[in-house]
């Protein structure tokens, strides 16, 4: 067994690497953004530019929270990793499918569990 977990907590530690550079990149533009909002006058409502960039700043808060929220579930799979409840669904108890896992190194559920599943998650 270690050898697929293995596989399994180096994918999590991947795709942990890339939602952080991400976040990253995500925050050094939203203190662009935010800087050039500043910049603006108060009367932006009458300033396209002016609400271009208030849209651009709601839709990077989106995301970021969506890539904190994904980061939250590949910690939370490294700890299921670590007590060896990874891998299995945590609704039903089967295991999840290893393909779906590939692509999902963080999914909570199995592909049945999650299709009914209406939050949104994994
Ligand atoms: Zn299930």
């Amino acid at each position: 067994m270690s050898t697929p977990d293995r596989a399994s907590r180096e994918a999590l530690i991947a795709e942990r690497g890339r939602t952080v550079a991400l976040l990253d990149s995500m925050s050094a533009r939203l203190a662009a953004v935010i800087d050039a909002t500043a910049d603006e006058t108060a009367d932006d409502e009458h300033d396209p530019e002016g609400s271009t960039l208030a849209v651009e700043r709601g839709h990077l808060v989106a995301l970021m929270d969506r890539s904190r929220v994904r980061l939250e579930e590949i910690d939370a799979a490294l700890d299921r990793l670590g007590h060896g409840a990874y891998g299995r669904c945590e609704t039903c108890g089967t295991p999840i499918d290893p393909e779906r896992l590939e692509v999902l190194p963080a999914a909570r559920q199995c592909v049945k569990c999650a299709m009914g599943n209406r939050s949104g998650r994994w």
